[in-house]
This record gives C-alpha cells, structure tokens and sequence, in this order.
C-alpha cells in the first residue's frame, strides 16, 4: 500500500511574515490528515521553515539543487547544503527549471543523481507540453524524460524517488488533467519502470502536479495510479493546502 504524499511547491512566493502565517495556518489544521506532507520553501526560508515544523510531523523540501557537490559556482547550492536544513525532498526537474532556465534531460538526470548520492529523496517532475499533447507525443516525452534518469543512475535507485506527473499545460493555468488523462499518464509511467524493475514500479509514488485544487484533488487522488499531488498555487492558501491533504 504505498502512502499518499501531498507536496507544495512556494515557487519563488514568501517572505519571513508570510512564511509564518502560511506554516501556522498548515500546522494548526493537521489533525486528521494521514498523507505524508512536504513544504517546499524557496531557499532562504528553508531555515526558517525547519525552526517553525520542528517536532511536528511536516516534512521540509527544496526546490532545486546543484549537480555538483561543491566547489567554484556561484549561486548554485548544494545537496548537503540543503540537507543542512534538514530539507529530506528536492523537486527536480520543475518544467519551469526545464523552459525557462534550460535544463535539459541529461541535466535533470545529473540533478537526481546528486540528490540520491546525498540521501535525499528526488521529486522528479516529468511532462508533455500542450503541443506534445495534441501531436499525441505525451508517452514518448514522457518516457524520453525518465529514461535519461534511469540511464543515469537505474531504475533500482528510483526506490528513493518520487515522480511528479506534471503536464505542462496544465500548471498553473487552472486547466487540470481530467482524472482519466492522468491516471493514464500514471500507468504508462509505472508501467515503464515495470520493465525494468517491477518491484520499484509497485511500490514508487507518483504524484499529479497542475492546477490540483481543493475541489479535484479526491477525483484525482483516488484513481490508482496517483498516490497524491504536487500543488503550486493552492499550496499557498493554508485552508485550500489542507483540503488537499486531507483528499488523500
Ligand atoms: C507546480 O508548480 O508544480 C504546480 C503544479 O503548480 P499549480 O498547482 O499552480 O498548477
């Protein structure tokens, strides 16, 4: 029986009053939730975040990390860096990293290798753009997405990841994968990592990313293949984060 994860994704939204408000609002309405819940802060709230969750059974994740260990690159921060914090998760691969800052594949892949090689647990973001989509491309990016990762490091090792199904055209635009679109995205992934090893494909946990809301996220959660979600937007509104943790 693999456990629901609920993660939120701040994106580059806090700062130290709102961080306070946003993890006290989370904190004080978490009776009742059985999913495991991760907030990903924005790196110069992850030290703040680890002081305000303390003791209690929120989980803290980064949103990016560098592939290298240490050394001369300015402005890149590092797997022990962030575990430092007591950061346990690192999204890797957010389809904004990948269009907007350039990381390709073979980068994505170097991303998870350094944060498996740290210990930490990779949320792996993977997903076809709306054009990919209608050129019915979305199995192929898809699967061109995890086998770069699975060449890298096997598929052994994505015991210690969890995949973010995320289709781009559905982030942060209030269109979201009907149930059906993503549950069949959700196979084909398991299926894939079946393949090569069918004990890793039953047990990992993917997740749904796109416009999840209070009021889809039980339609989606329970289909399955999705074993919860990653939440942008909603993952901002403690009332709304709740809901969805509470879906699951
Ligand atoms: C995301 O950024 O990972 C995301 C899913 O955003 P939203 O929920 O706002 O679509």
């Amino acid at each position: 029986m693999r456990k629901t994860i609920v993660a939120g994704n701040w994106k580059m939204n806090a700062s130290k009053d709102f961080v306070d408000t946003l993890v006290d609002g989370i904190l004080s309405g978490m009776s009742g939730v059985s999913s495991e819940v991760i907030l990903c802060a924005p790196f110069p709230y992850l030290s703040q975040v680890e002081t305000l969750i303390g003791g209690t059974n929120l989980m803290l994740g980064a949103q990016n990390l560098s592939a290298k260990p240490k050394g001369a690159f300015t402005g890149e921060v590092s797997a022990d860096m962030i575990k430092d914090f007591g950061v346990g998760h690192v999204i890797v691969g957010h389809s904004e990293r990948r269009s907007l800052y350039g990381e390709s594949n073979d980068v994505v892949a170097e991303k998870t290798k350094a944060a498996i090689d740290a210990g930490l647990t990779a949320i792996l973001c993977v997903g076809e753009s709306l054009e990919e989509r209608e050129a019915d491309k979305t199995e192929a990016v898809v699967a061109e997405q995890l086998n770069a990762v699975i060449s890298l490091v096997g598929a052994g090792a994505f015991d210690g990841i969890v995949i973010a199904y995320e289709p781009v055209w559905a982030i942060g635009t209030g269109l979201t994968a009907s149930p059906e679109q993503a549950q069949s995205v959700h196979a084909f992934i398991r299926n894939l990592l079946a393949n090569s090893n069918d004990k890793v494909a039953q047990k990992i946990q993917i997740i749904y990313g796109g416009s999840m809301s209070a009021e889809n996220a039980a339609d989606l959660i329970s289909c399955p293949d999705i074993d919860g979600g990653l939440i942008g937007g909603a993952a901002l509104k403690a009332d709304d984060f709740l809901q969805i943790c509470k879906a699951g």
